[in-house]
């Protein structure tokens, strides 16, 4: 019987260069060597559409936000104050976190619109508008549902407004929407109520008083 040592990769005793594991790991192409001939986890392998490709081309979007996501930015923008900050397009991961090892994928999501407190960057409002596409489309459905569970946990209310509402809505109107939820969400209240009494952010009353305002 061969002299027993140390697998290259792990560690672990074998009559080889890699223990058996190891062995068909670097079959699979999940362990490879690298230029020095040291044996090192691949990790490219599983996550081949994770980096950039060559064969592609890549392009700046001509146009970033729609029409609507345009003009209902620039109203709220406009109107906020230097205490409250609007981006659009915010990936729930840079917001969110998880206590797993696996990859969150389910953040890997953008939502339209998020408010923040610019005094230290915390969000306080996700928005999105939603257009028809949104009631019809089942992928779209189980896509809202799982956003607002994964908001719902981290008790981040979530103001959806349908793009035909949108649209009959004049800015004052939108304006004064905006000022009512954030007055509503205004940071010593929120402070007070986070964690105690979700229910109070619930924004469902905002459908009926958009209905209202019109
Ligand atoms: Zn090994």
């Amino acid at each position: 019987m061969k002299n027993k040592h140390e697998c290259c990769y792990c560690g672990e005793l074998t009559s080889y260069e890699l223990c058996r594991d190891c062995y068909y790991e670097a079959k699979d192409g999940f362990i490879i060597k690298n230029e020095d001939g040291i044996w090192i986890r691949n990790i490219k392998k599983g996550n081949e559409y994770r980096f950039y490709d060559e064969n592609k081309n890549y392009y700046l979007k001509q146009e970033i936000l729609n029409e609507f996501e345009m003009r209902f930015f620039n109203i709220v923008r406009s109107t906020l104050s230097k205490k409250y900050a609007i981006i659009p397009q915010v990936n729930l991961q840079s917001i969110i976190t998880t206590d797993s090892i696996k990859r969150n994928d389910e953040l890997y999501r953008n939502v339209d619109f998020a408010l923040f407190y610019a005094k230290d960057f915390t969000p306080f409002l996700i928005i999105e508008l939603n257009g028809q596409q949104h009631y019809t489309n089942e992928y779209n459905k189980e896509r809202d549902k799982s956003i607002k569970q994964i908001c719902d946990r981290v008790q981040l209310p979530i103001l959806t407004i349908d793009i035909k509402d949108l649209r009959k809505m004049k800015n004052s109107e939108i304006f004064n929407i905006m000022k009512k939820v954030i007055s509503y969400l205004n940071p010593s209240f929120f402070k007070k109520l986070f964690k105690k009494q979700v229910d109070k952010m619930d924004l469902t009353w905002t459908k009926e008083y958009i209905k209202k305002t019109r």
